[in-house]
């Protein structure tokens, strides 16, 4: 049995125009477009799995972002504490994923090796990459590959059984989402492949992406999944919230469940 939880710890009230590249494109007029943060929870057999770890809430708070639970604490609310992690599985380095890693430290950690090697690579610096990471949080990652509590996937890999992280590039280098077998069927864990379910249903961009081209090979795999029958969940969406029903010990809009 593999349960899987969605768990919404932030969210910011930004623009359609700042959330879809080239917005003008559509001719539509700008507006407000709620952007929510979420990490993801697999309870599979023996092993508690978690797909990103949200942001740390002093990094959300200094950036303007409304945190609504803390990340850590929000995991106690569907029955495990930070010691029961087995595994976190990092989407991509934005700071919105992997500001609370470290708080996990009987975890194995994995991501792509192409991620690694772009955030740690010369072109990172570049401002507009650089905002969109913290510096010491790529540094952990970097010294857990070093101290074998990390490992560096290259490509596709079954992480635990009916578990697989899938490379997709991108909106970053090593953008990986992950898939999961469940009895209702495949679940996949989109991350940022995509933020808002219209991007996928409309082909309409992310105004983040590192290779739009690729990006958009990513929206049709997802939505080829889609057709086939799997439940795609995706990794800003306001939506989530209303789409699937909501679970844990607390308040409405925290946590929902993706499979039971
Ligand atoms: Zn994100």
């Amino acid at each position: 049995m593999t349960a899987i939880y969605a768990v919404r710890y932030g969210t910011l009230a930004t623009t359609r125009g700042a959330s879809f590249l080239d917005y003008a494109q559509y001719g539509q007029p700008d507006g407000p477009q709620q952007l929510d943060y979420y990490y993801w929870v697999i309870a599979s057999g023996d092993q508690v799995i978690l797909v990103d770890t949200g942001f740390d809430p002093r990094v959300g708070r200094r950036r303007g972002r409304e945190v609504l639970i803390d990340p850590v604490d929000a995991l106690e609310l569907i029955g495990f504490s930070a010691r029961d992690v087995d595994q976190v599985i990092v989407s991509h380095f934005h700071y919105d994923h992997i500001g609370n890693v470290a708080a996990f430290p009987t975890a194995q950690i994995s991501f792509q090796r192409r991620e690694l090697s772009f955030w740690t690579g010369a072109e990172a610096a570049d401002a507009e990459y650089a905002a969109l990471i913290e510096d010491t949080e790529i540094r952990f990652l970097s010294d857990a590959l070093v101290d074998g509590r990390a490992r560096a996937l290259d490509g596709d890999t079954e992480l635990a059984s009916g578990v697989v992280a899938r490379l997709v590039g991108g909106h970053t280098p090593g953008e990986q989402i992950v898939t999961v077998e469940t009895d209702g069927g495949l679940v996949v864990l989109a991350a940022d492949a995509v933020h808002f379910y219209e991007e996928m249903e409309l082909g309409r961009p992310y105004a983040v992406a590192h290779d739009p081209p690729a990006m958009l090979s990513a929206y049709h795999a997802l939505e080829q999944m889609r057709l086939d029958g799997a439940t795609i969940v995706a990794g800003h969406d306001p939506g989530i919230v209303t789409r699937f029903p909501p679970a844990g010990l607390t308040r409405p809009g925290i946590v929902v469940q993706i499979a039971a």
